[in-house]
């Protein structure tokens, strides 16, 4: 990559100078010359002021905030940097005064410039020139009459330092970004994000882009499929009016990148959920079902749907084929799984449940399969709910079992079946679908324990790493083993 960067106001910094050096109020560069042209409209005062600025004072002026950074991450990267500066030889108002020797030597005493080239221009419209003949693929400089000059080349990308963007961010907006996407966003949203912040994220690059017109946006990033998915899913979502969901903005197929409305609301601790609340979740799982029972809708299948109970079994068989690891502590759990699932396989037997019977189709739902307060944020208008990676059709008792035994869940028990029976309740075939629950729960359970023992396997936890390469990974296997335990605890009590 090919960077321009202006010299005067965009690397050098001169407010302190211009303000230390007048008697005016103003602290900057702008209010110091309103102020001098007030008290002496001709002009002497300033054009004065500026000579010994940019002249025999520019030793004392300093480097923006940044500058320093910005160009060590581009000598890292080996992105090309040039500077082009307008400025003539000598002062304009003081032929007596040179102005490129000084800015040479400011420069010079800063170790990062040393094999920076540095190129002057007499006029503004040879620097214009300058920028055409340089190529680059990005330009930046304080001001508009650069970047909106109507030479300026339509192949670089100009960026206007200090009133919108400081250094840093732009170094982020480069790091996050590629050009062409910079150049995408700028178009569909007028202009570019101040401010990028990093989110966690256990399997993905998301953050969250902040705009001065007020507008936050959430950036997904990956090649897994389930990011294409969700993108797709919240489309048709909209599409159907289902309101309490982030919206799709922007897919970038190339870059694999999925843009979407960052929603308001802060997150819910379990002690604080009323009935309200409660309610508002089954409302959005009926919603949902709502959906699906209309004609002509198209989703997928939800991650490890079920839609027999044989898929119930297939999916702890999985679970456990993944668990590549010859802990003996594991394999007491992987024993547990086995004798569970050999137990339902008789219990169907005894009563003659055809366990490769599909259940009905009525009796389906949309499940954003990974549903929980995790995925949910509280605003004064109410909750709404994200993450729909995983979403699709699937059977209404493993989202209430999934919700009942989900490790980060941290509602009572109470709440837990209070939110099962209201969904129940609403749901057209509930009776059928609750008694189905309290055959699969059990099932349920002993899959969370194999999820939660999934950072035992290798390949499970090189993913994680990939994502948050600062975790604990013993703290991490010592707090999962403790939810394998709570876990199994749980299932032995259920009634
Ligand atoms: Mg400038």
């Amino acid at each position: 990559m090919r960077i321009g960067i202006d010299l005067d106001n965009t690397i050098i910094c001169y407010d302190q100078l211009f303000s230390s050096l007048s008697e005016v109020v103003g602290t900057n560069k702008k209010d110091v010359k309103k102020d001098l042209m007030a008290a002496d409209p001709s002009g002497k005062l300033w054009n004065q002021l500026q000579a010994k600025v940019y002249g025999p004072e520019l030793s004392n002026a300093r480097l923006y905030p940044g500058v320093v950074e910005f160009f060590e991450i581009c000598k890292k990267l080996d992105w090309e940097i040039e500077i082009l500066s307008h400025k003539t030889k000598v002062s304009n108002f003081d032929q007596k005064t040179p102005l490129r020797a000084p800015a040479k030597k400011f420069l010079d005493s800063y170790k990062i410039f040393n094999e920076i080239p540095v190129r002057f221009f007499e006029t503004l419209d040879s620097k214009i020139e300058g920028i055409k003949n340089g190529k680059f693929d990005l330009f930046i400089d304080d001001l508009n009459a650069v970047l909106m000059h109507k030479e300026f080349p339509s192949s670089t990308l100009g960026l206007q330092a200090h009133t919108v963007h400081s250094f840093k961010n732009i170094r982020d907006l480069l790091l996050e970004f590629t050009l062409d996407e910079i150049r995408l966003l700028k178009f569909r949203f007028k202009n570019l994000p101040y401010k990028i912040k990093n989110l966690e994220s256990s399997n993905s690059k998301v953050c969250q882009l902040y705009f001065v017109n007020g507008l936050s946006v959430i950036s997904k990033q990956g090649d897994r499929k389930e990011l294409a998915s969700e993108y797709a899913v919240i489309k048709e979502l909209e599409n159907q009016k289902v309101t309490v969901i982030p919206q799709a903005i922007l897919k970038i197929d190339k870059s694999k990148r999925y843009l979407y409305s960052a929603l308001e609301g802060t997150k819910i601790d379990g002690c604080h959920v009323g009935d309200n609340e409660i309610q508002q979740m089954v409302d959005f799982i009926s919603k949902l079902s709502e959906v699906y029972s209309r004609a002509n809708v198209k989703f997928p299948n939800a991650s490890y749907a079920c839609f027999s109970f044989s898929d119930y079994l297939s999916n702890i068989e999985r679970r456990i084929l993944n668990l590549d690891t010859d802990l003996e502590k594991i394999d007491s759990y992987v024993a547990l799984a086995t004798s569970n699932s050999a137990r339902f396989l008789n219990y169907c037997n005894q009563y003659g449940i055809d366990i490769y019977k599909k259940f009905p189709k009525e009796e389906l739902i949309l499940s954003p399969s990974d549903f929980g307060l995790h995925n949910m944020l509280r605003s004064e208008s109410g909750l709404s709910f994200f993450d729909f990676e995983y979403f699709g059709k699937d059977d209404p008792a493993k989202l209430m079992a999934d919700f009942y035994f989900h490790l980060g869940q941290n509602l009572s028990i109470e709440k837990r079946n209070r939110f099962i029976k209201k969904l129940c309740a609403s749901l057209k075939q509930g009776d059928a679908v609750y008694a189905r629950y309290q055959l699969i729960r059990r099932l349920i359970g002993i899959e969370w324990i194999l999820i939660a023992l999934n950072v035992f396997d290798s390949n499970t936890l090189a993913r994680k790493l990939e994502a948050s390469p600062l975790i604990d990974v013993e703290k991490l296997k010592g707090e999962r083993m403790e939810s394998a335990e709570e876990l199994q605890r749980s299932i032995r009590n259920l009634v």
